[in-house]
């Protein structure tokens, strides 16, 4: 060994051994401690020592949540926020114009940060993951509420190191592997930032869970936590029907990205009811009356179908716009009317192949969306596209005035965009292919974990292509980008159906109206009413609008009669038979004022009839493709 070899090897060896400290410096995990055993008085306490060296630091609080499609981290409610290194306080900074970000001074000699910190669980208000989270049973954990991270990492190669304490007796259910469990506190394996804020835990004294595919890999499985244990009986059917649905999707897609499916059911009237997804699991939440009252299983068997096909669909391909590298940056929604507009479709086409719903139910749900979304006079104003890009904006709009101001109109609006975009392959390949080929080849690949595969406009339009030639940008610039004052019902008639009006109220109408507590004569007077006479809104051009009657005025009277739903109906009835107006006594901010509807066309509720004269693809998009099978429950 000559002198340069030596030298050489040496000046190697300390290359190798800086490069392997600043290495595990890198990997060292964030250790982050949860406590959620006062969660039933809605607060959770937290702790993390986040490896750091000396000199300035920026720690950040996760803002833009995947899913929410907003800057929807509930900042207000991080409280009790303190920082120290060495057992020394240290003093932080919030970001003058950030209000997620914490600058701190981490003091020499220091190799980590401890934090503590503590966050308000809200009480029944707020949007998704920010709202209603726990119950005096139970608690729905969102990792983004409980920590901070360093400012410059990429949230995928960020490691920590969770724990989470539960109250005592709780069992719980999430799609994050449990490396120890002891005494109410669990210990999960080392998991990137991405992976942790990707895998909430519901948890709770009344739970259980059922294998929805047993003896298959990947595994599936349905968790349900609740008020109380009656709303744990879920009927045999409702879980055979999710076995079902595992088996669809898995013949939609042809390939899954997870290690294993996890649908984490909340029912509870004290928590928030969405439903988010994520890559191996989906946080749903309903009522507590969900698994056990008819109506309310009608109105939202969509959500568990909807959560579970965006795995494919929003988590492993997604809008580059919607890819962000960490939790601070802007999300950019242009695309969502593929990532919920057509997951939306997706959604209520497998509850129907599933059984879930049966397709009497999802014709009402299409007349009904297609009814709605063509009496929007937002159209004449805002093409669906701007719905997309202000998406962040109109989660939290009011309903009072949608009909002009429009709403997240991409998710019903997909359903009409992508029926016709399967019509449309199906015309165009005399039924050799379908919209089911377009999901195979985009969202399908190659079955493994989790990843994210981005997606461009281009993309899209390029593999739709390759299973039917047309002029895709075209059809997408038409119905996506430019106004549309009507909406494309052209898709229910090439499906061979017809949009029809009829005086007979929807089953599924009847469910919404009794569940939100309103009454819905938007297609007849052109208004619908919360049960207090509040009007919720007004159609523009409408007989009510006409009269002059405007959303958030209050319904009083009709023809001198105190407001009640079934008056209001007979009043609409008995005026088919003369001429005279039907007379509303509106409250409008302390004044009263009588008017005038000159409207006697009766009630008019939207309906599907079959055109002979074409063929039904309508029900063969709907058909099984999978037989139906046996599910098996496990009690716990
Ligand atoms: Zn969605």
């Amino acid at each position: 060994m000559n002198i340069r070899s030596f030298e050489s090897q040496f000046f190697a060896a300390i290359a190798a051994f800086l490069l392997a400290t600043s290495a595990s410096a890198q990997v060292a995990p964030i250790a982050l401690h949860v406590d959620a055993s006062d969660a039933s008085r809605q607060i959770l306490h937290a702790r993390l020592r986040i490896p750091a060296q000396p000199g300035p630091l920026t720690l950040l609080y996760p803002k833009w949540i995947p899913g929410e499609h907003g800057p929807t981290g509930p900042i207000t409610d991080l409280v009790g926020l303190q920082m120290s290194a060495a057992g020394k306080t240290i003093e932080w900074r919030r970001d003058a114009e950030d209000m997620y970000a914490f600058h701190l001074e981490v003091p020499a000699g220091a190799d980590a940060v401890e934090v503590t910190l503590d966050f308000l669980l809200p009480p029944n208000t707020g949007d998704f993951s920010a709202g209603g989270s726990a119950t005096a049973q139970l608690l729905d954990l969102s990792w983004n509420h409980v920590l901070l991270y360093p400012k410059g990492s990429r949230a995928d190669a960020l490691q920590f190191a969770p724990n989470l304490r539960l109250p005592s007796g709780w069992k719980f259910g999430t799609a994050l592997p449990v490396a120890r469990e002891s005494a109410g506190e669990l210990e999960f394996g080392r998991v990137s930032l991405e992976t942790l804020v990707d895998s909430p835990v519901i948890a709770g004294k009344y739970f259980r869970t059922i294998d929805l595919s047993p003896g298959t890999e990947p595994a599936h499985f349905l968790h349900i936590v609740a008020d109380s244990a009656a709303a744990l009986e879920i009927k045999p059917g409702a879980a055979a029907d999710f076995s079902h649905l595992v088996a669809e999707a898995d013949d939609l897609f042809g390939a899954s990205h997870y290690r294993s499916y996890h649908f984490l059911l909340t029912l509870s009237e004290h928590v928030a009811h969405f439903g988010l997804e994520h890559h191996e699991s989906s946080d749903d939440r309903s009522g507590e009356k969900y698994l056990t009252d008819e109506d309310e299983w009608k109105l939202g068997a969509i959500l568990l179908p909807h959560e579970m096909v965006h795995s494919w669909n929003g988590k492993y391909r997604r809008p580059t716009g919607l890819a962000t590298p960490d939790f601070q940056q802007p999300m950019k929604g242009e695309l969502l009317w593929v990532y919920e507009g057509l997951t939306d479709y997706l959604g209520e086409v497998l509850a129907a192949r599933s059984g879930i719903w049966t397709n009497a139910t999802f014709r009402e749900s299409l007349a009904l969306t297609a009814a709605m979304l063509d009496h929007r006079a937002g159209r004449k104003w805002r093409p669906l596209a701007d719905t997309t890009v202000a998406a962040q904006l109109l989660y939290s709009a009011r309903t009072e005035g949608a009909a002009r101001r429009r709403s997240v109109d991409f998710y019903p609006e997909g359903d009409l965009i992508w029926l016709e975009a399967d019509v449309i392959i199906r015309q165009g390949t005399q039924g050799r292919h379908s919209l089911d080929d377009f999901c195979h080849k985009f969202y399908g690949g190659e079955s493994g974990p989790p990843k994210v595969s981005p997606f461009t406009y281009e993309e899209v339009v390029a593999a739709l292509k390759e299973i039917a030639p047309y002029d895709w940008r075209e059809f997408f610039q038409k119905r996506v980008y430019a106004i549309n004052p009507h909406a494309p019902l052209v898709c229910i008639e090439g499906s061979g159906w017809r949009l029809t009006y009829t005086n007979t109220v929807p089953d599924l109408l009847r469910a919404r109206e009794s569940a939100r507590k309103l009454t819905d004569m938007s297609f007849s007077l052109g208004l619908s009413i919360k049960e207090d006479g509040t009007i919720q809104d007004v159609i523009p051009g409408s007989p009510a609008d006409k009269a002059e009657i405007g959303p958030e005025m209050k319904l009083v009277a009709i023809d001198g009669r105190r407001w009640k739903a079934d008056i209001l109906r007979t009043a609409v009835k008995s005026a088919t038979t003369n001429t005279a107006p039907i007379e509303l006594l509106v409250e409008n901010n302390d004044y009263f004022k009588t008017c005038k509807v000159d409207y006697h066309d009766g009630e008019k509720y939207p309906a599907l009839e079959r055109d002979p004269g074409r063929p039904d693809l309508l029900t063969d998009i709907l058909k099984p493709r999978t037989p139906a099978p046996i599910s098996s429950e496990k009690k716990e």
